[in-house]
This record gives structure tokens, sequence and C-alpha cells, in this order.
């Protein structure tokens, strides 16, 4: 996925289609065997989060002097599409690992944070979440309500909750990155700053979600602040610099959501393909008929123009180059995809296709959250017509 040269180039790197391999081995031989039990559990897997951190999936943006693998964030991205394709909790608690724990320390944070934190980080041993969505401010994240207050002694004091946090609550949960507002002006308008909070700090706790729809093996929390004491050097960057972090940050996740989009159409696809070749009814198999050819057909055809739209986005983000309406675009239209292909693949397996023993019935569950996270469709088509000029 280079363009040397001026020259388009649609062949992956050789680092890319390692990635891509070595990950696909992974989730086949790994994740596969154990997806259906641990959705049916609602269990988060420790064993398989260090099994990815072993293999370094946290590590591939991060810088080698920090103890991950230097990588570019198309890597990332291909190693998050192979996770989907196989199992959308496992893609979520990476890409929620990498594109909200990782990315706001290594692109915002000190040097201090970044020797703390991104070799444990990158190497899978600790996570961090983050935490922007509150009870009362979703897509409208300037309505937080979450408080940081200076004290004389330079120290910070933080009240408030967030909700629908993923990764905040495991046993490998090192804390939160979380949004304050740290003043308001004569105007009212809040100014807002990060904090890296560590999960031993007086005051904070964390409370899983359950009984979710999708993504059932992966970590959602609430989480409470209640008088929480931060030092200043626990500031992520700068003071008021939150609202651009969370901003950029949320940029770079959609295209990791937009790849869990695009990994789990393959996945449907492929599972929707083998069923409608396997599968006789009327003497042939179902594939052989025009109607289920065709939805065969459209889907093959949208994961393909799906693959190429986002990997022209993360292209775009590795040159230095604006990619934020492109990330939008991105988002929107694989998690749009994904929705569409789960659903005509749980339309060719027919009765089966809604019965907990075929992955199609996960995968059709799987792809709800991506129209809604890190942004809805309706905030992503905000985004677009805002940059068109509407
Ligand atoms: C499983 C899961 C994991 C998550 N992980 C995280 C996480 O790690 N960190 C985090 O901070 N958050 C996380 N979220 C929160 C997620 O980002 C929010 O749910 C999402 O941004 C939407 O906010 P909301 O749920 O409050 O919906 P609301 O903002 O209340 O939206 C409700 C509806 O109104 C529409 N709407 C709102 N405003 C507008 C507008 N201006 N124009 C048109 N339509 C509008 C929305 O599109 C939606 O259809 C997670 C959510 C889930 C379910």
């Amino acid at each position: 996925m280079a363009f040397p040269g001026g020259t388009m180039d649609f062949e992956l790197t050789d680092e890319q289609k390692t990635i891509r391999e070595t990950v696909r081995k992974f989730a086949e031989t790994k994740i596969k065997p154990l997806a259906h039990d641990l959705d049916e559990k609602e269990e988060f897997s420790l064993e398989l989060t260090r099994g990815l951190g072993e293999l370094g999936v946290f590590g591939i943006i991060v810088p080698e002097e920090y103890g991950g693998q230097g990588l570019d964030y198309s890597s990332y991205v291909i190693a998050v599409e192979e996770l989907a394709r196989v199992d959308g909790s496992q893609a979520a608690t990476v890409a929620a690992g990498v594109s909200l724990g990782v990315a706001p320390i290594l692109y915002f944070g000190t040097e201090e944070q970044k020797k703390k934190w991104l070799p444990r980080l990158a190497s899978g041993e600790a996570l961090f979440a983050f935490g922007l969505t509150e009870p009362e401010a979703g897509s409208d994240s300037r309505g937080s309500k979450t408080k940081a207050v200076e004290n004389p002694d330079g120290t910070w004091t933080i009240d408030g909750a967030k909700i629908f946090i993923t990764n905040g609550s495991t046993p490998m949960t090192a804390g939160a990155i979380v949004q304050a507002v740290s003043a308001k002006n004569e105007k009212g308008d809040p100014e807002f700053t990060c904090f890296i909070v560590e999960k031993d700090a007086p005051g904070f706790t964390a409370r899983t979600m359950h009984k979710k729809l999708m993504w059932r093996a992966s970590n959602t929390s609430e989480l409470f602040f209640s008088g929480v004491k931060v030092q200043a050097s626990a500031m992520l960057g700068k003071r008021g610099a939150g609202s651009k972090q969370m901003l950029k940050t949320l940029d770079s996740g959609r295209l990791s959501i937009a790849a869990m989009g695009l990994g789990c159409a393959q996945g449907a696809y492929e599972e929707a393909l083998a069923y409608a070749q396997a599968r006789q009814q009327f003497g042939k198999p179902i594939a052989r008929f025009q109607a289920i050819a065709f939805k065969l057909a459209d889907m093959a055809l949208k994961i393909e123009h799906a693959r190429w739209f986002l990997y022209r986005a993360c292209w775009l983000r590795d040159q230095g180059k604006p990619f934020g309406t492109e990330s939008a675009m991105a988002k929107l239209y694989c998690s749009e995809v994904a929705q569409w292909v789960a659903n005509e693949a749980v339309q060719i397996h027919g009765g089966y296709g809604l019965m907990k023993e075929f992955p199609v019935e996960r995968f059709y569950r799987d792809q709800r959250l991506l129209q809604i996270g890190e942004g809805t469709s309706e905030i992503q088509r905000l985004v677009i017509s805002r940059a068109i000029g509407c």
C-alpha cells in the first residue's frame, strides 16, 4: 500500500502482508475455537488478550524505543480487520487498547508519560481505557460534566462519571485517560483537559456493564470519580488541550472502527459463501440460484470497495496528509457495509442464520455497535456534510 514517486501501487508492503498472515493465523487457531463460548458467557479472555500482546498487536504503531514495532497505521488497521473477520470482541479489545489507550499517550503524552506507560501498553501487559462518553454527553461531548479542579498545591481533583467505556475494568486495566472540564470562561464555554487516572487512585471505581447485544466478550464499563486526586504530572499534554486531543484521537480511532466493519463483513461473507455452496435445496446448492449468487456478488463488491476506501484513508494518514473527512467516510461506509452484509449473510442461512451455532448470528449482532461507537452514523454524516460545504 505504497504510492512511491506519485505512482499508484495497490500492493501491500511485505510487512503489511506479514501482519495479515500472522494475525489471521492467531485469529483462526486461537480465537475462533473460543469465540462462541466467550460470547455466550460474556467473558473477557485474559488468555487471548495476553496472546494478542505476545503477538505484538498492541505495539504495532508504537516506536521501537518504547517497546513497539514502529510500523505504520495501515498495518495496525489490517490487524484489526483480521481480528474482526473472526471475532468482533477481540477486535474491540485491541482497537480500543491501541486507538484509545496507546494513541493518546503516544501522540500527546509527555516524555515521562510515554516512558512510563508505552512499554507496558505496547506489550499488552496493561490496557488503558478512554473516558469521553458520559451519561448525559454522548454525541455532544462538549456537554461533559466531569470536572477537574486545580488545588492550591498544584494537584487536581476529579469528580464525575463516564459510561460505555471499553476496557474500563478488565484485570489488565491500568487506568483511564479521562476528559474533564478544567475551567469555564465568562460565557460559560468549557475548557477541557485530559488526565491519566491510574486504577488504584482513591475515589476511582469501575463497574462492568453486562447483557450487551454485541461484543459480549469485550469489556464495557462505567467509571466513577469521587474526589480523585491526581498530580499535575498526570495531565495529558497541556491544560486546555483536551478537546483537540479527543477529536484527533477519534479521527484515527474511526479508521479502526472502519476496519472492524470491513473484517466483520468479510467474515460474514465467507460464512455465507461456504454455506450457500454446501446447502442444497431443490436438488442443487443454493449458490446456484441467481437470487443468492447475486447477493454474494454484491457482498464481494461492497467489501472490496470498502477495503480500498479504508486503505486509502489509512495511506493518507501514513503520509501525513489530511485524512479527517476520509476517516469519517470510511467509518460510515465500512460500518454500513458490515450491517448490510451481515444481514444478507443471515438471509442466505435461512432459519439456521438465527441460531447461535452459526457464526453469522454473532456477526449480525457484533456489527450493530459500529454505526454507533466513536461517533454515530448521523454524526459522521454531519462531519462529511460540513467538510463538503453544507
Ligand atoms: C459497547 C460500547 C463501547 C463504547 N466504548 C467507548 C469508549 O471506550 N470510550 C468512550 O468515551 N465512549 C465509548 N462508547 C460510547 C459511544 O461512543 C457513544 O455511545 C456514542 O458516541 C453515541 O453517544 P450516545 O450513546 O450518548 O448517543 P446520543 O448522542 O444520545 O445519540 C442518540 C441518537 O441521537 C443522534 N444524534 C445526536 N446528536 C445528533 C445531531 N447533532 N444530529 C443528528 N443526530 C444526532 C445520534 O446519532 C443517535 O442516533 C461506547 C459505546 C458502546 C455501546
